[in-house]
């Protein structure tokens, strides 16, 4: 059993222009603050100040920055368009609410962290709730004065907020099927846990140049996009030393979209907490914080390229050599587990797809309910915006089916409802330029009708984006679609979508995948986008060669 390595000190004066945390000036103002007082800090002020005195009384660099280390960000201003987003301040766009993100590592939840999570929602979320596509759970509308409370009946059942957003190690995203699937080739559970529990919420990890994050997975469906992490771990088989992870790194979509790398490297289970530290601390200490556009990991691995990032892995890092190791073979399933599927004891989970990840707390109960009256207490979330409902007893598998159908959660959902995710959009994101959850809706009900009985066959995967950033991994999806504004034909105008075709991960091996292509000049408004996907799939499917994928 190799010991698992403390995080050592920032190592200062790197080159390349960045700046270690104990390191050099001068220091941009993000920089400069989180090194003074970082975000971890603030949770004393809005237990002891912020939440007794309310919104007015939060310092500005609290309420921009450190919150976001506790998951909690301002939500924009109900009413104010598209257009004014680039041209108004911040502070102008933002509500008195806050976003508030539950960090699910691994997506793993209890029914009982479920009907805690609905409950928050009805009693201080006016309702809301929203799976991401990164496992976590967001409620919108939270007051800052509520928020001792909701952590504490959060952390009453194991939950937080801890490090949800921010410059640190995000949610830690896990095969949805961990533990279960009777197909899996190991476990990743514990690695989830050893990563989370040692690393997340601690000073030393706690100030990296941007978000980090993290995928691991021991289902051969590569079920966690893991080419677009930070760092990733995906079970392999290796011919003399048995099941590990092979290693990925610098990966990241936003406006500048990059696929991880392989290093090479093969990870035995009992390492990857140790590699993880490694790349984390490479990130922290190595990492570029003048621009934060060019902060993520993938800019230095570009700069570095693979060899010299392993290398200085192992050689400053680790203090011993990894194993070279195979790539993972291609996925003979899709990873988003919709449908009913058998576990390892002979039991059923049951993958079901809400519509765009939009939920609310009474749903939430209520499945939560539904699960234990059938003898489950176990459930999960998804990278594609999903649930996957545990341990269910074969013979009541068509009664948690019609009872998740009836609170619409579909386990045969159509192609459009199954591959159709949605970033928040301009009901509650300041960055946003268009609606997007709505309009993702409203295309998949049109879809269904207009192509009603046509056998589409694979899913085609629509993801919607309500501004240049990537929320929604727009490159990654057969069609992706930007938010932006496009005239209207009147001298005013109207929400729209740039589209990027032909996306897909098919994860094996960085030089196979592929990020999608903005069509150039392609433009279609939010009302014609139905229409515009209608014509396209009837299009593909005339078009296509056997079993060509949209991607090809
Ligand atoms: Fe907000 Fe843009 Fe992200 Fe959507 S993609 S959630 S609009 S920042």
């Amino acid at each position: 059993m190799v010991e698992t390595q403390r995080p050592g000190r920032p190592v200062a004066n790197r080159s390349h222009g960045q700046w270690a945390v104990d390191g050099t000036t001068p220091l941009n103002g993000n920089e400069r603050w989180k090194q003074e007082d970082g975000g971890l800090a603030v949770r004393q002020r809005i237990l002891d100040t912020y939440s007794r005195d309310g919104f007015a009384s939060i310092d500005p660099t609290d309420l921009h920055g450190r919150f976001r280390w506790w998951g909690l960000y301002t939500q924009r201003r109900p009413g104010i368009d598209g257009g004014k987003t680039a041209t108004l301040e911040p502070h102008e766009l933002e509500d008195e609410y806050f976003m508030l993100r539950v960090r699910i590592d691994g997506g793993q939840l209890t029914t009982e962290q479920l009907r805690t999570i609905g409950g928050i929602s009805v009693e201080f979320a006016r309702g809301s709730a929203d799976l991401t596509d990164r496992q976590n759970i967001q409620l919108h509308w939270i007051r800052v004065e509520d928020v001792p409370e909701i952590w504490r009946r959060l952390e009453a059942v194991g939950l937080g907020t801890t490090e949800a957003c921010g410059d640190v190690p995000r949610v830690v995203l896990g095969s949805p099927v961990a533990g279960i699937a009777a197909d899996e080739l190991i476990d990743p559970t514990a690695v989830i846990d050893e990563i989370t529990q040692r690393y997340i919420g601690i000073p030393e990890l706690a100030n990296l140049p941007r978000k980090f994050k993290t995928a691991v997975t021991g289902h051969p469906s590569l079920d966690v996009v893991h080419e677009i992490n930070d760092v990733a771990f995906v079970a392999v088989r290796h011919p003399e030393l048995g099941v590990g992870y092979d290693l990925w790194v610098g990966g990241g979509l936003s406006t500048a979209p990059r696929l991880g790398e392989r290093l090479g490297a093969f990870v035995a289970p009992e390492r990857v907490a140790d590699a993880w530290l490694g790349v984390a601390s490479i990130f922290r200490d190595y990492g570029y914080r003048r621009l934060r556009n060019k902060a993520r990991l993938k800019f230095l691995l570009a700069d570095w390229g693979a060899a010299r990032f392993r290398e200085v892995l192992e050689t400053e890092y680790l203090g011993y050599a990894l194993p070279d190791g195979p790539a993972p073979e291609q996925p003979a399933t899709p990873g988003d587990h919709v449908g009913v599927h058998r576990q390892k004891d002979g039991r059923a989970y049951i993958g079901v797809a809400p519509t765009v990840g939009r939920v609310d707390g009474p749903t939430l109960v209520a499945l939560a309910d539904l699960l234990e009256a059938h003898g489950s207490r176990r459930l999960r979330t998804t990278p594609h915006q999903k649930l996957v409902l545990l341990d269910v007893p074969e013979e009541r598998v068509e009664q948690v089916v019609a009872g998740a159908a009836a609170l619409g959660l579909s386990a045969t959902p159509s192609p459009f409802r199954r591959s159709t995710i949605a970033c928040t959009g301009i009901q509650y994101c300041k960055l946003a330029i268009v609606e997007t959850k709505d309009a993702a809706t409203r295309a998949i009900e049109q879809l269904e009708q207009r192509l009603a009985g046509v056998e589409v066959g694979a899913p085609i995967s629509l993801h919607v984006n309500g501004c240049p950033n990537s929320c929604a991994r727009i490159q990654t999806a057969d069609i992706g679609l930007k938010g932006q504004l496009l005239p209207d034909g009147a001298g005013g105008q109207q929400p729209g979508f740039q589209v990027h075709l032909g996306g897909g991960l098919v994860s094996t091996d960085r030089d196979e995948a592929g990020l999608g292509r903005t069509v150039r000049g392609l433009k279609v408004t939010a009302d014609d986008l139905p229409e515009y996907v209608e014509r396209l799939v009837r299009r593909f499917m005339a078009d296509r060669d056997g079993g060509e994928s949209f991607a090809q």
